[in-house]
């Protein structure tokens, strides 16, 4: 009988401490299972792993992705200049004054044909007429100039512009950058183009750029004046031509700070002033100079402001 109970209470035990193993056992079976599924990579190269033979087995650094050779970087074979010395020739009027013009009117305005002269003697002296881009690539990308370059820059869009010069212009097959105040298109102002001639100019190769919207003095304005008078061009000038105009001209040459920042907002790469000099830079780019081309000039007094500022 004590035989008995011994042997069932040793079964008993036998039976707990099993089945304590099992639930053991179990727990460490399914542990192991989940983390083998929570970082399948890791179960799967110990799968792999464990079919290779060692020789093949991978190294642990090794990575799953192809190497690229790491090329050091060669230094750029374009030299970008410093600065550029070209004259940017300011005209206005390319007409014969009125009866009684004032001393203004009669030295903004040089006549067809002192400014046909002016040409020949330009293409007689090795001179090439480039473009505002042209001048602007050359100081950020190095693109090369030709030799004797100059810019022919003409303010406020008048009609003359589109009877004078631009004919002449094609005659001896130049280029011209014409700075337009668009209101004065945009009203008919009849001493001034139309959207049509600017349109046709544009076609034959002109530069079309912006000299404002009113010609107003631009200083001391508030922020919706500016974008009013400065972008309000830009995108009537680009709407015209499918050009999108990068360079601007100040009106009367005059400017401050917030003219500055709101031509920087929108783009623009280069702006032109009213004052004397040829030497053009990047940093210098917002306020680059111009020559002057005073009406009565003699053709000795043209050569020897486009002799004294030429050269690259
Ligand atoms: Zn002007």
């Amino acid at each position: 009988m004590i035989l008995l109970s011994l042997a069932t209470y040793y079964n008993y035990a036998i039976n707990l401490i099993m089945s304590h193993l099992a639930r053991v056992a179990l727990i460490a079976v399914l542990s192991l299972a989940f983390v083998l599924s929570a970082e399948p990579g890791r179960g799967r190269v110990a799968i792999a792993d464990a079919r290779l033979p060692p020789e093949d087995q991978p190294s642990p650094t090794a990575s799953p992705y192809p190497t690229v050779p790491v090329v050091p970087p060669t230094p750029t074979p374009v030299r970008v200049p410093i600065s550029a010395r070209v004259p940017i020739l300011m005209y206005h009027y390319i007409s014969t004054p009125p009866p009684g013009a004032d001393r203004y009117r009669i030295d903004l305005s040089v006549t067809p044909q002192d400014f046909e002269r002016q040409l020949q003697h330009l293409a007689s002296n090795g001179y090439t007429t480039i473009s505002l881009y042209e001048l602007y690539a050359h100081l950020t990308l190095g693109r090369s100039l030709p030799p004797r370059p100059v810019v022919l820059t003409f303010d406020d869009g008048y009609r003359d512009h589109y009877e004078h010069a631009f004919p002449l212009l094609k005659k001896y097959g130049m280029r011209g950058t014409f700075f337009i105040t668009t209101d004065f298109i945009n009203f008919g102002n009849p001493n001034h183009l139309t959207w049509e001639m600017v349109k046709e100019m544009s076609a034959a190769g002109m530069d079309i750029e912006s000299h404002a919207r009113t010609h107003r003095d631009l200083r001391n304005r508030d922020f919706q004046f500016l974008v009013w008078e400065i972008l309000g061009p830009i995108e009537q000038i680009t709407a015209h031509t499918g050009k999108r105009p990068r360079f601007f001209c100040y009106p009367s040459g005059r400017y401050d700070q917030a003219v500055i920042r709101m031509l920087r907002s929108v783009q623009t790469w280069a702006a032109v002033t009213t004052e004397h000099g040829a030497t053009h830079t990047l940093a210098n780019a917002i306020t680059w100079r111009r020559l002057r081309v005073h009406g009565r000039a003699t053709l000795e007094q043209f050569a020897k402001m486009l002799a004294s500022a030429g050269g690259t």
